[in-house]
């Protein structure tokens, strides 16, 4: 977890001092690159391009954080390092687009320049018994589909299926999988394809160790168009769904039953009131908080025991991976998502991790006004979004050293910048991207 302000300012450093012209210049050889079809500078291409998951934090949506000249759209991986060229040439920043659910606001171009957007470059070349590869714009839910055709599973995904393969590398962190196999930069890639911003880029591959410092790193440090990432055999999964009187039963059960082997593939829990956000399902009981999880068919009766033994009600367990994506869907940021939909403009969170959030349960909750924990079995340890009523920063600010002394670790999702090893990424980025050109402004 960073030390990182929790809400720094924006400030100008690291604008790169480009022109009009310099645009201009850029566009007239994106057309000759792409095409004029794949180069816009309408209205409502260069706001999508400005927009990403940040407006679940009322700091970030309150911040004119930037947006882009041109948004283009390359349909070749081939196209990547001659519009990279183009943009050096021209001294123009690239900000690299997937689906656009980062929830930093780190998709957002800062400072304007051109807008890559790498969904049309989907193709997924091959998979095999134990990694799938695939060009950057590839969907996750398309890529765990692939795997489950072929007898294998992803490693991990991200509740938000709908996002890139590149963009889950370079943005993202967890998600299903995680509670066995940890963080997306924990060895889930075997190799990527990477455009580096010089005069003469092209794409380098780049194997194992050489592969995994351009993980989480906001493409500050090269575009990856195609990646190599770990799969492994197919197991039997069970989506079960229990219910408990309150959430404090529920949670401890949770924590109990993530160390039954085979280990859970997802288990989160929410209480009552934030089950109520959830869309609609018979396995959500009103007034019930709620546990589910994807589970080994070999754990179902020792985890089914469990609840049970905990006073928990199973209501439902379902096979599938139509099930398996839908129960993903509704983890990690995605209830907090569903709490601010049904109640727009209350609620802000804090990203925790730590297993006090159940062991303190009540102080945690307590710490702000309409505490509601959402919990995660994280990689050895829990995790969760921590919603409070919002009424300003300096309220938010306020919570976080109590939240400390309860031994709870805390990651702003109200900030922009890299904050994994950012030292290290910058000094990467020094040499891979001399101009700073790269999706500029992400430095503290
Ligand atoms: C409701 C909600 C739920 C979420 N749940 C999760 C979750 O479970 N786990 C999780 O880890 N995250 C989660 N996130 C965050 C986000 O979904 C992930 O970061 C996601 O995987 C990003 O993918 P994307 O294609 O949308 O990338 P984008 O948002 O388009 O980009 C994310 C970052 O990656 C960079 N980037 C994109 N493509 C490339 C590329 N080809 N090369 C280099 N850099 C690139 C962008 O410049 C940007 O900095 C959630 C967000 C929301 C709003």
């Amino acid at each position: 977890m960073t030390t990182a302000p929790l809400f720094p300012t924006p400030t100008d450093e690291g604008r790169p001092p480009f022109t009009p012209a310099d645009v201009d210049a850029l566009i007239d050889e994106l057309v000759a690159i792409v095409g004029p079809r794949s180069v816009s500078t309408l209205d409502r291409s260069l706001d999508r391009a400005s927009r990403d998951g940040s407006y679940m934090s009322p700091i970030l949506s309150a911040l004119e954080t930037g947006a882009p000249d041109v948004v283009c759209y390359p349909r070749t991986v081939e196209a990547v390092p001659q519009i990279v060229r183009a943009a050096v040439r021209h001294g123009v920043p690239i900000t690299t687009r997937g689906k656009g659910t980062g929830n930093y606001g780190q998709v957002v171009p800062r400072f304007g320049g051109v807008v890559m957007d790498m969904t049309s470059l989907s193709t997924i070349h091959e998979v095999t018994d134990h990694a799938i590869t695939a060009d950057a714009g590839a969907r996750m839910i398309a890529l765990e589909q692939a795997a489950w055709a072929h007898g294998s599973q992803l490693w991990m995904y991200p509740s938000t299926v709908q996002s890139t393969l590149g963009g889950f590398l370079a943005g993202g962190s967890a998600g299903t999988g995680t509670i066995v196999h940890g963080r997306n930069h924990m060895g889930f890639v075997e190799a990527v394809d990477v455009v580096f911003a010089t005069e003469d880029a092209e794409i380098i591959h780049l194997e194992g160790a050489e592969a995994q410092p351009f993980v989480h790193t906001y493409g500050v440090a090269g575009i990856i168009v195609r990646a190599r990432i770990r799969v492994e055999p197919l197991q039997d999964w069970k989506c079960l769904y229990a219910s408990f009187d309150d959430h404090h039963s529920a949670f401890t059960t949770a924590m109990e039953i993530s160390t039954i082997s085979p280990l859970p593939r997802l288990l989160s829990a929410d209480r009552a009131e934030v089950v109520a956000a959830l869309p609609k399902d018979p396995a959500f009981v009103t007034g019930r908080a709620n546990l589910r999880g994807i589970i080994d068919a070999d754990s179902l009766e020792a985890t089914e025991d469990a609840i049970r033994a905990a006073g928990g009600r199973i209501e439902d367990v379902r096979d599938g991976l139509v099930q398996s994506i839908k129960l993903s869907t509704l983890s990690y940021n995605h209830p907090t998502w569903w709490l601010q939909k049904a109640h727009p403009g209350k609620y802000f969170h804090f990203e925790c991790q730590g297993n006090a959030l159940v062991e303190h349960l009540d102080e945690v909750e307590g710490v702000y006004d309409g505490g509601m924990l959402h919990l995660e079995v994280g990689y050895e340890m829990m995790f969760g979004m921590l919603n409070g009523i919002y009424s300003s920063p300096e309220q938010m600010a306020a919570g976080v050293p109590k939240l400390r002394e309860l031994g709870v670790g805390i990651h702003s999702p109200h900030q922009w910048y890299v904050d994994l090893d950012a030292d290290r990424v910058q000094a990467l980025a020094h040499k891979t991207d001399p101009h700073g050109l790269l999706n500029p402004g992400r430095w503290m």
